[in-house]
């Protein structure tokens, strides 16, 4: 059965690195992957790429039209077979981005894109809001599964739960539901337990903590993962982790969003805001 799911997150917090490493993760494992980036940066797949320039779908139609777009001109494959896609947007500020998701989902769909024996499609889509354009993977009916990467920084929270709020209300209508938080971590204070924490609020799982380590870099600047650069790396091993959790992962839930008082509380108790715990009479 085929899992599609969509990955948001603060802008930043490290969708596409963890997109990618949880990709070649689960290629590892013997699955079919394609990874859809949503995003007018066009940067989703270029560690599966090894950097290759992947044309996005919107520049490709704009170039070539409609009928004569093959499905090879906006689908490359990358590390191990896994298939990358680049859908492409207007510069930021000058129309829809969630047009070009549309867009590029339904060519995807027109050219036979959407294989039998492909086990997962990732969305990595841009930015921290599921409303408008950007929630056009789960609003189209396509991801039905969602994951949010957060770390324990406030900002970092704040837009999971805004997230949630949108996730939320889609799954009223659709099926969608939130699989879990990924926590990316900042090597911020107990961030583990925050995290758990604030994910239990919502209702949800911290499905894994994914260290901090420069590995991250040092991959990416020779624009590949980590898993295929450091293979033997501990950092690897992490995305590996990742990776079984997601195919054994069975806490699929619509998210509770917390009011902005209880997330500040939850803040306060894991003593990011140390100050302000007499405010808090914690
Ligand atoms: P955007 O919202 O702009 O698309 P993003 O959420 O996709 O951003 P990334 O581009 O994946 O974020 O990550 C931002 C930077 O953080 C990357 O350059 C990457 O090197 C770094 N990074 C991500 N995860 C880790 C990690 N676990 N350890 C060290 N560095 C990391
Ligand atoms: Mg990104």
């Amino acid at each position: 059965e085929l899992r599609q799911i969509a990955i948001y997150g603060k802008g930043g917090i490290g969708k596409s690195t963890t997109t990618q490493n949880l990709t070649a993760g689960l290629v590892e494992r013997g699955n079919n992957v394609m990874v859809v980036g949503c995003d007018p940066k066009a940067d989703s797949t270029r560690l599966l790429l090894g950097g290759l320039h992947q044309k996005t779908v919107l520049d490709t139609l704009r170039d070539q039209g409609e009928d004569e777009i093959e499905l090879d001109a906006i689908l490359k494959e990358g590390f191990m077979g896994t298939k990358c896609v680049e859908s492409g947007g207007p510069e930021p500020g000058v129309g829809c981005a969630g047009r070009g998701i549309i867009t590029s989902i339904g060519l995807l769909e027109r050219l036979g894109a959407y294989t039998e024996d492909l086990d997962y499609v990732f969305y990595d889509v841009l930015g921290d809001v599921v409303c408008g354009g950007f929630a056009m993977p789960i609003r189209e009916g396509k991801a039905k599964e969602i994951y949010i990467v957060a770390s324990g920084e406030m900002m970092a929270l704040y837009a999971a739960n805004n997230i949630s709020k949108g996730i939320a209300r889609y799954a009223r209508q659709g099926g969608v539901r939130l699989g879990g938080i990924i926590c990316n971590s900042r090597n911020v204070d107990r961030e583990a337990e925050l995290v758990r924490a604030f994910a239990k609020e919502l209702g949800t799982q911290m499905i894994h903590f994914v260290p901090r380590d420069n590995d991250v870099q040092r991959a990416e600047i020779r624009k590949k993962t980590v898993i295929q650069h450091f293979p033997e790396s501990k950092q690897a091993d992490e995305y590996r982790a990742l990776a079984e959790k997601i195919e054994q992962n069975d806490m699929f839930v619509i998210p509770k969003p917390m009011t902005q008082e209880r997330l500040e509380e939850i803040l306060v108790e894991y003593g990011l805001m140390d100050d302000l715990k007499d405010d808090y009479k914690i």
